[in-house]
């Protein structure tokens, strides 16, 4: 399938009193539609900031693209003028985030909001609007949709909350949904629900949907392929069945030992030692080598591990990713 979403080689650079922070440096990533990918890493990996370089939205200083492409569907986002990216930001790729609170106006109903997208952009009369809004409300199964839909964001429960953005993100039935921890704050079950909905409505529409988070426990269900990043890297890349069964990088099993399991009830979960590295000051050789137990002195020596072919259509950026792979 020709990918709806290419993102080659990207740097995006952001001026810091420290430096330059190397926030992504040199991350490739490919979405066919109907595709799930999650992009997963701790804070600070650059997944987030991947994601605001593909929505276009941080164009402006301090945080500069400086190298790679984004195309979608063929054509290059980084080359379009602010007027045409924009029309691809409203109508082609959504973005929904972690608070929903922060990209919702809390002075107008949801009702109001929504249906605005539909006058705006689809030139519908105040009462199409307002069907459609309901229609949308329903699909994102907000109970009472009919009366709802005068309800102000505070009104709903941080769960609702969640479904009214992203029903706000699919108003204009976007190819790509972009989802950055959009479970991050909710407890379990709540995660859990909204996570089925995402996978519903990808489904249902066809959307290519990116899953940026922390946590690789919710996204083992709903995922095609994860793309693993640290320190502005894709450290590991693979279809989900391979990356949970049998990881290729230290990492990624680092990240897979972390996530807590019904049977370990009560037991010490192995968290990751130490921190990622300061975007300014990344460690030579292979950025991960001070957190590494598969370290040795090939890893703290320049070049960076390439991204090696471990399979096709599996790369990790680790020198010994056979050893690991093989444990
Ligand atoms: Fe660990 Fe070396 Fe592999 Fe980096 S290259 S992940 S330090 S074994
Ligand atoms: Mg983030």
């Amino acid at each position: 399938r020709a990918p709806l979403l290419d993102v080659t080689n990207l740097h995006v650079e952001f001026r810091t009193q420290y430096g330059v922070a190397k926030a992504v440096n040199g991350a490739n990533f490919r979405l066919a539609p109907g595709e799930t990918l999650a992009i997963l890493g701790e804070s600070g990996c650059g997944k987030s900031v991947t994601a605001q370089a593909i929505m276009g939205i941080l164009d402006t200083p301090p945080g500069y693209v400086t190298q790679g492409e984004i195309r979608y569907r063929g054509v290059d986002l980084l080359k379009l003028t602010e007027e045409k990216r924009r029309k691809v930001r409203a109508n082609r790729i959504a973005m929904i985030f972690q608070d929903a609170l922060s990209s919702l106006n809390p002075v107008y109903t949801v009702g109001f909001q929504l249906g605005e997208l539909f006058r705006k952009h689809r030139g519908m009369s105040r009462a199409d609007a307002k069907k459609r809004s309901i229609d949308l409300l329903e699909q994102v199964k907000i109970p009472a949709a009919r009366t709802r839909v005068d309800d102000y964001p505070h009104q709903f429960s941080g769960g609702m909350r969640q479904r009214v953005m992203i029903a706000m993100a699919l108003a204009l039935d976007p190819e790509v949904l972009i989802a950055d921890e959009p479970t991050t704050a909710l407890d379990v079950t709540v995660q859990a629900q909204i996570m089925g909905l995402l996978a519903d409505l990808q489904q249902q529409r066809n959307m290519g949907l990116i899953l940026i988070t922390h946590d690789m426990g919710v996204v083992a269900d709903v995922a095609d392929r994860i793309s693993v990043m640290y320190a502005g890297k894709v450290v590991e890349e693979a279809g989900i069945y391979d990356i949970y069964a049998r990881p290729a990088h230290p990492y990624t099993k680092a990240l897979l030992e972390s996530i807590p399991r019904l049977d370990m009830k009560g037991q010490q979960l192995s968290v990751i030692q130490g921190l990622p590295p300061l975007l300014t000051d990344v460690p030579k050789g292979c950025a991960f080598n001070p957190r590494c137990r598969y370290a040795r002195d090939a890893c703290r020596q320049d070049p960076a591990p390439p991204a090696y072919a471990v399979a096709p259509n599996r790369t990790a950026r680790c020198h010994f990713f056979r050893e690991v792979i093989g444990e």
